[in-house]
């Protein structure tokens, strides 16, 4: 105990923590884990932890795969680090950006790797500028993004997302970003069909464009579905509507598969899952598992050939571009979920039992809606199941389930009063229903807290 305790001291006094509420967590210190196998992490103090959050929605083929520590360990032994700049590369870069390619949409051949999603996203700003540009339309540089996205932390991540919250820390959005409103139907369009709501919030692009000019808009960037913003999945009807506006206005599309990219939805991409032809892919967490930092972004021929044929040098690129054992982790990787079926599985087995149990929670007398695919869900805490009211904010509802998940063994994320999954998709059926077993208890003992 002596021991936790110090090292928790020693967190509170020198380690400066992403996202985390310093206020809240006074006196109280910080959880620290201590290690994982499969869908389970052990924190410090021995407690089992069923991690349905797959660490930062990431850990796709679960903990404690030896074979991707073998293989960065082979790779930092022969080369740790050779870089991808100056006409050099090497084996690892190559065989991942090949490999990625011919998982990816036909159209799509060609691999920028980047350290993280939010370089990914940040490459992905300066690719489509640098496109229109080389096309001859350099007036083509804003991009349309949604309120409440999520495509990263750093300055052109944080703005490129829609979280208010993180606009109000450092003066954000930079200068030709421009968000819309999101197709949210739970939170604000049920006085409409949920078809009828996802065409009037993708038309909100075409009056966005109107507004802007189409010889101002360079491209539309959004998630499959958003997922930090609490796993908010568009009516059917939304996305083939913003492709039809897209292609009108000649407007270059950034998918943004962070989340969903590795198999999340039952298809490698969610462009298969939702049939979408996106230019350019943003790639991260599943690629690797979490197990090495690395992102991407993968390139349709369309934006490449102008690339590599019409503008010779990019000038852009990181340090850890493509690092050797970061692909090295992320050809094991992809490996484990081709042998093992993974994606199939979550498309035919797993993802669909996932979410008929999950549905199974909208009997509990908090739950408004539960909503997902694949592997991923959601779950809104209300006052009222029929009308969708919402708890008042101060109770912190969402909070109160998430520490209530963590008494039952159990990780889920709290954003707002959403309660949101996004499992390894290794997860067995009788994992599952330890989930749903430990939510329902944690459901209930929110419950009686918010009662008593
Ligand atoms: N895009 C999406 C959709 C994400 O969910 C995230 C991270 O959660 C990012 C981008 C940023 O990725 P990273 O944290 O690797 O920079």
């Amino acid at each position: 105990q002596q021991a936790i305790g110090a090292l928790q001291s020693l967190d509170a006094s020198h380690h400066l923590h992403p996202f985390t509420d310093t206020l809240q967590l006074a006196g109280r210190g910080t959880r620290i884990i201590s290690h994982a196998d499969g869908v389970y992490v052990w924190d410090i103090h021995g407690n089992k932890l069923l991690d349905a959050m797959a660490g930062l929605w990431c850990v796709n083929v679960g903990y404690g795969r030896d074979s991707i520590a073998d293989a960065v360990a082979a790779q930092l032994k022969t080369l740790p680090f050779y870089n991808n700049f100056f006409q050099c590369t090497h084996e690892p870069a190559i065989r991942l950006a090949a490999k990625i390619a011919s998982l990816a949409p036909v159209h799509m051949n060609r691999v920028f790797f980047t350290g993280s999603g939010s370089e990914a996203n940040d490459t992905n700003l300066r690719m489509v500028r640098r496109y229109w540009d080389l096309k001859g339309k350099p007036g083509k540089k804003t991009i349309i993004s949604r309120k409440n996205a999520y495509h990263g932390s750093t300055v052109a991540g944080a703005s490129l997302g829609g979280m208010g919250f993180m606009h109000q820390q450092g003066d954000l959005p930079i200068p030709g970003i421009v968000h819309i409103d999101q197709p949210y139907w739970f939170a604000e369009g049920r006085e409409l069909s949920a078809q009828d709501f996802g065409i009037k919030a993708a038309r909100a692009l075409e009056a966005k464009i109107l507004e802007l000019g189409e010889d101002k808009v360079a491209a539309f960037i959004a998630e499959p579905f958003q997922g930090a913003g609490g796993v908010i999945i568009p009516p059917d009807s939304y996305w083939d509507e913003i492709k039809r506006i897209l292609s009108k206005y000649d407007i270059l599309f950034i998918l943004d598969e962070v989340i969903s990219g590795f198999g999340r939805t039952g298809n490698w991409f969610a462009a298969t899952t939702y049939n979408l032809t996106p230019d350019l892919i943003t790639i991260a967490k599943g690629m690797t598992s979490g197990y090495i930092p690395m992102g991407g972004v993968i390139v349709s021929d369309r934006v490449a050939d102008v690339l590599v044929n019409e503008g010779g040098e990019f000038a852009h690129g990181f340090t850890y571009s493509g690092h050797p054992a970061a692909a090295a982790a992320a050809l094991e990787n992809i490996r484990i979920l081709e042998e093992e079926r993974l994606v199939d599985k979550v498309r035919e087995d797993t993802g669909p039992y996932l979410q008929a149990r999950l549905r199974e929670l909208c009997e509990h007398p908090l739950v408004g809606e539960v909503r997902g695919l694949g592997m991923v869900g959601a779950i809104e805490l209300v006052a009222d199941k029929d009308s969708g009211a919402r708890l008042p904010a101060d109770m912190g509802a969402g909070m109160l389930c998430r520490e209530a998940c963590i008494e039952v063994g159990l990780v889920m994320r709290a954003v707002g009063d959403t309660m949101i999954i996004s499992p390894p998709l290794c997860i067995s059926r009788a994992e599952i229903d330890e989930l749903i077993l430990k939510a329902s208890q944690a459901l209930s003992l929110t419950f009686a807290k918010i009662a008593a």
